[in-house]
This record gives structure tokens, C-alpha cells and sequence, in this order.
């Protein structure tokens, strides 16, 4: 059948074990639609990272397919998945300033120095650290170096952006203000974005749709609104619930 926008990211019956007895995705379906912005939303361990870890291609499938665009991954070099990903730990070379930290993945791949210039000085000024390139990491705060990962990320103008956990150093001031980026960076640039959290309220308050993880299955996949109000198990409403 053909693919359409509402099928751009296709997790289809997913199954994942790494030692070859436990699943720990079980049976994992998510369509995702072209530009939207969906959590995966649970506890630690529940499989979350994984489904990251497969769609950008550092984890193989045990069985099922996930495809992008109507193309299943396998077929898909992970070089040219155009995916972008954000991590909590943002892994900064720290001999490097920021423009060159920027710059060394696209050096590695004879981009021209033009070219290279642009992109750098563009993804800057996305993350509003403009003024900030000539610095070093070790010269930045816990927030400023989340934007300058955030901009790495955006560097080869991604279709997708994986993330995980990029809020999870900061403190809930800093967050906030961070979700707030993430989610005007979203709607400036239009990509597809799959962010992983174990925070109920951060999950609610920037997703069109979140899917509810526990134990290598998914509960509940549905508009924040929805999970509010018409929650589809007792785990559902208490881990949606629940303040922290
Ligand atoms: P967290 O929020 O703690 O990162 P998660 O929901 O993202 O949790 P995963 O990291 O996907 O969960 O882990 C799911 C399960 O798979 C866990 O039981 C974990 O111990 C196991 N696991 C993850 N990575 C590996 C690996 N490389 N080898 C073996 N087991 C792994």
C-alpha cells in the first residue's frame, strides 16, 4: 500500500532482545506522521532508548520492520537516514571551540569550508550562541552546552531528530526554558521529532502524541488530552498521574 505523511516513521511490529531470551520491545507499533512531535514516555527500562537506538541503526531488529518514508531501514546506509540526535550527555570535544566542534562532523565528510562556515554560523544562531563560537565547552554552562548539542544535532538539516533524555542534566528552571527552544525549533524547522523522557509533565507539554512505554510494550498512544482524561489502564493513570 502506498505511503502517505501519516506513515513517515513506521515502527511495525517491533520486537527487540539483546541476549537472545528476554524482549525488551515486545511488540512495538507506532506510525508517526511527517513533522510530528512524539514522546516515548515511561519508566527506566522500558524499552524507550531502544526504539531510538534501532531507528537510527546502532541497535539491529530482532524481528519486525521499521521504515522511514515507506523504506525499511536495513535499506538505508544509518548514514543517510538524515537523522539528528540529542543525548543527555552532549559529549563536546573540549579541546575544540564551539564553531569547530560544530564544524568537525561536516570536515569529516569534505564538506567545503564555505559551506561548512554557513551551516555552522546558521545552526548557531538556531540555538541563539551566535556570539558564542570562539569559546570552549569547558567556558559554557550545563544549558548552553545542551543548545550547542542541540545545534549539532541540526547541523545536516535533519528530517528527523532522535531525543533522548537532553533535559535530563538540567535543573527545572533551566528545563523549562530549554522545552521551550526545543518546541520553537520544531515549528521553525518542521522535523519529525521523537523524544524519549521518563518526565510526565515535560512528555505532556511538548507532544502531539505520547506513547505511554512500560516494560518493552506500549499501554497507551494518544494525544496528551487524551491520556488525561480517558487513560486506558490503571498503569496509564497513575504514571500520567504522578508528580515529580
Ligand atoms: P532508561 O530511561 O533508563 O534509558 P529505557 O526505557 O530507555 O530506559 P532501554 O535503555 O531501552 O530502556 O533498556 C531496555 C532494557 O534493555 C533494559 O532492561 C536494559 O537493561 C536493556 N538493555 C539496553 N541496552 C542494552 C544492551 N546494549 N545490551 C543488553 N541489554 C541492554
Amino acid at each position: 500500500s502506498p505511503t502517505t505523511n501519516d506513515q513517515y516513521v513506521r515502527f511495525v511490529n517491533v520486537k527487540k532482545s539483546y541476549d537472545q531470551r528476554n524482549l525488551v520491545v515486545k511488540d512495538f507499533n507506532l506510525d508517526i506522521k511527517k513533522g510530528e512531535f512524539v514522546t516515548l514516555l515511561g519508566p527506566s527500562g522500558s524499552g524507550k532508548t531502544t526504539c531510538l537506538m534501532m531507528l537510527a541503526g546502532f541497535e539491529d531488529v530482532t524481528s519486525g520492520s521499521i521504515l522511514i518514508n515507506g523504506e525499511p531501514v536495513t535499506n538505508i546506509a544509518p548514514y543517510h537516514r538524515n537523522i539528528g540526535m540529542v543525548f543527555q550527555h552532549y559529549a563536546l570535544f573540549p579541546h575544540m571551540t564551539i564553531a569547530e566542534n560544530l564544524a568537525y562532523p561536516l570536515k569529516v565528510r569534505k564538506i567545503s569550508a564555505s559551506e561548512i562556515k554557513r551551516r555552522v554560523n546558521e545552526s548557531l544562531a538556531l540555538v541563539e550562541l551566535g556570539s558564542f563560537a570562539k569559546r570552549y565547552p569547558g567556558q559554557l554552562s550545563g544549558g548552553q552546552k545542551q543548545r550547542v548539542a542541540l545545534a549539532r544535532s541540526l547541523i545536516f538539516e535533519p528530517s528527523i531528530v532522535l531525543m533522548d533524555e537532553p533535559l535530563g542534566a538540567l535543573d527545572k528552571n533551566l528545563r523549562e526554558q530549554m522545552q521551550f527552544e526545543i518546541k520553537r525549533l520544531h515549528e521553525d524547522l518542521g522535523f519529525t521529532a521523537i523524544y524519549v523522557t521518563h518526565d510526565q509533565t515535560e512528555a505532556l507539554t511538548m507532544s502531539d502524541r505520547v506513547a505511554v512505554f512500560n516494560d518493552g510494550i506500549v499501554e497507551q498512544c494518544a494525544a496528551p488530552e487524551i491520556l488525561y482524561e480517558k487513560p486506558a489502564n490503571s498503569f496509564v493513570a497513575n504514571f500520567i498521574g504522578e508528580n515529580n
